[in-house]
């Protein structure tokens, strides 16, 4: 099994790499953000709860995260592997996977991580918000998304580099130059 997670700030096109890795690498590609705009636009139960956090930029409580991510895993058992995508995004949520992949043997392969000039972000952030008309996405929702960040996601940066699995990758330069970069750290991963 080859697991990996796509990891950065909002912005930093982890999406498009993370679906691009999972074509390559023939894996169940797991965005937590796109599963639950489904939910929302579905109005399921879950998707009515979590509309107003997700608008405001905040995150999504933990459980219905780890949930949703034991009901996905659970849904595509015979897969190759998993790209997690927007997952993990806080302690609790990493904890949750490590001890899901120890009860099945499996492990994190890699933690890609992309990063690109703050500036670049909040530029990217904007335009997206135009192009996809992604309503989580105005200039104070951009601002809090990247504190919330902050705060919350980036102290996952130590919990991956103590299992040695964290890489840092440019996510400046063409969509394909980048793909390239993380081709190169999967396949030399042993
Ligand atoms: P994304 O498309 O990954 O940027 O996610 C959009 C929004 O969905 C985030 O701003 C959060 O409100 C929510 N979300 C997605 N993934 C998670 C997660 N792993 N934990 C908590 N909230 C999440």
């Amino acid at each position: 099994m080859l697991n990996l997670i796509f990891f950065g700030p909002p912005g930093v096109g982890k999406g498009t790499q993370a679906s691009k890795a999972a074509k390559h690498y023939n894996l169940i590609h797991v965005s937590t953000g796109d599963i639950l705009r489904e939910e929302i636009r579905l109005e399921t139960e879950l998707g009515i709860k979590v509309k107003d956090v997700i608008a405001s930029g905040e995150l999504v409580p933990d459980k219905y995260l780890i949930e949703l991510l034991e009901n996905t895993c659970e849904k595509h058992k015979g897969a190759q592997g998993f790209v997690f995508d927007g997952f993990p995004r806080t302690l609790r949520q990493a904890e949750a996977l490590e001890e899901m992949m120890e009860r099945t043997n499996c492990k994190v392969a890699k933690v890609i991580s992309l990063e690109v000039p703050a500036e670049e972000l909040v530029r990217r952030l904007v335009n997206r918000a135009i192009e996809q008309g992604r309503t989580d996405d105005t200039a104070d929702v951009i601002k809090n998304r990247l504190v919330v960040y902050q705060k919350h996601t980036e102290p996952l940066i130590d919990f991956y580099k103590k299992r040695d699995v964290f890489v840092v990758i440019p996510g400046e330069g063409t969509i394909d130059d980048i793909f390239a970069a993380i081709c190169n750290v999967i396949d030399n991963r042993y």
